[in-house]
């Protein structure tokens, strides 16, 4: 990726064996359904789409709860738990303004449509009074928050939201901002995030957990049921998984996109796809179900004295047009004042209104250079 005056570019990914290590426990079960994506994710050069204004808010909730659990102690008061979320808030909307792919995000609590309530709610949670148990401490009465686990021979590497130690058993909690359960069971990557810091603290501890448990964004707490067994299993399968993609790198690299698994399951979440050359073959087949993403070559682009734009492509009928409107003209100006005709551009997320393109907030627009 190459970025100058707010235009953002694609380009051919570059990857070492060195950066696939180590895997982490929170991104194995979707690193494992696409090989390529997990080798796009360890590339210093790709194009990654911004996060959702949702995911963005499900972070800071996440650490306003991780603080509220490190003052466990002394206790946290609402104005307290108020402040604290709205400095985390303005730490995401800096970094946000940062990238022309985001910029316009800000300020969240008009781009994310949930930002009113799930501050209310994060925050009343997020009070606490204080409580006589200490951090560290005695292994007996132990607790532990964000302890960081790497596994022994540095391949597997977490971050566990609550490590209990109570004598000789270890309760492992994880806690999520928003639901755990789909269709009435829990999220299998939730459930396979927990059974590999299972297996990490086997390796490392030598004790494998006593229980396992997540809790849900309104507080409600679920047990992952488990046995060693399978642990132990899902734990050297992730290991394997990873020799095998580390030994591709090394001996081809030059084909490794032939490890991606194009369907709409994997690729509709994935923000890597810009630059996925098996991803766009997929969606020129006419496939249902993906993105509504455009890989074309302009033809003609008009800018208007309305300050917007129309842009026409080869290879569709001359009646599909894209028009930016005004509201989110400043997020694509700086990549639609340098395009020229004969340029392949990528519209990501765009919406269909009748014959035309659309931006809305999600839209990313980026120029093909490969
Ligand atoms: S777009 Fe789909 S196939 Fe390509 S890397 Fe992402 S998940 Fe894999």
């Amino acid at each position: 990726m190459s970025s100058r005056s707010g235009t953002v570019f694609v380009s051919e990914p570059k990857v070492s064996v060195d950066s696939l290590v180590p895997i982490y426990p929170s991104q194995y079960y979707y690193d494992h359904k696409c090989a390529y994506k997990f080798i796009l994710s360890r590339s210093d050069n790709v194009v990654a789409l911004p996060a959702t204004p949702r995911m963005e808010l499900g972070t800071i909730i996440h650490l306003l709860h991780h603080w509220s659990f490190l003052n466990r102690g002394v206790g946290v008061t609402l104005p307290q738990a108020e402040q604290k979320f709205d400095e985390l808030v303005a730490d995401t909307e800096r970094r946000l303004s940062a990238s022309p792919l985001s910029a316009h995000l800000v300020p969240l609590s008009s781009s994310c449509d949930v930002f009113v309530t799930r501050r209310h709610s994060a925050v009343r949670h997020a009070v606490r009074e204080p409580s006589a148990k200490v951090t560290g401490g005695d292994r007996v009465t132990r607790q532990l928050s964000e302890e960081g686990i790497e596994s022994l021979d540095g391949l597997i590497k977490g971050s566990m939201d609550a490590v209990y130690y109570s004598g000789d058993s270890i309760d492992i909690i994880d806690r999520k901002s928003g639901d755990v359960t789909r269709d009435g069971a829990l999220r299998e990557s939730y459930v396979t995030q927990l059974k590999l810091y299972a297996g990490l603290v086997y390796d490392v501890e030598g004790i494998m957990p006593r229980s396992l448990a997540l809790i849900d964004g309104s507080f409600h707490k679920y047990e992952v049921d488990f046995t060693p067994d399978e642990v132990m299993a899902l734990y050297s399968a992730a290991k394997d998984w990873l020799s095998a993609i580390r030994e591709e790198v090394s001996s081809r690299p030059g084909n490794l996109a032939s490890l991606a698994d194009p369907r709409p399951s994997n690729c509709k979440n994935c923000q890597l796809r810009p630059n996925c050359r098996p991803y766009w073959e997929a969606t020129r087949q006419g496939a249902q179900g993906y993105p509504m993403d455009f890989s074309s070559t302009v033809e003609t682009i008009e800018a208007l004295p309305n300050n917007s734009y129309i842009i026409r492509f080869g290879g569709y009928d001359r009646s599909l047009s894209f028009r930016v409107k005004q509201a989110q003209l400043s997020a694509y100006k700086p990549t639609l004042d340098q395009l020229k005709n004969g340029d392949r551009i990528l519209i990501m997320n765009a919406v269909m209104g009748g014959r035309q393109l659309e931006v809305d907030t999600q839209t990313v627009i980026l120029i093909d250079r490969r």
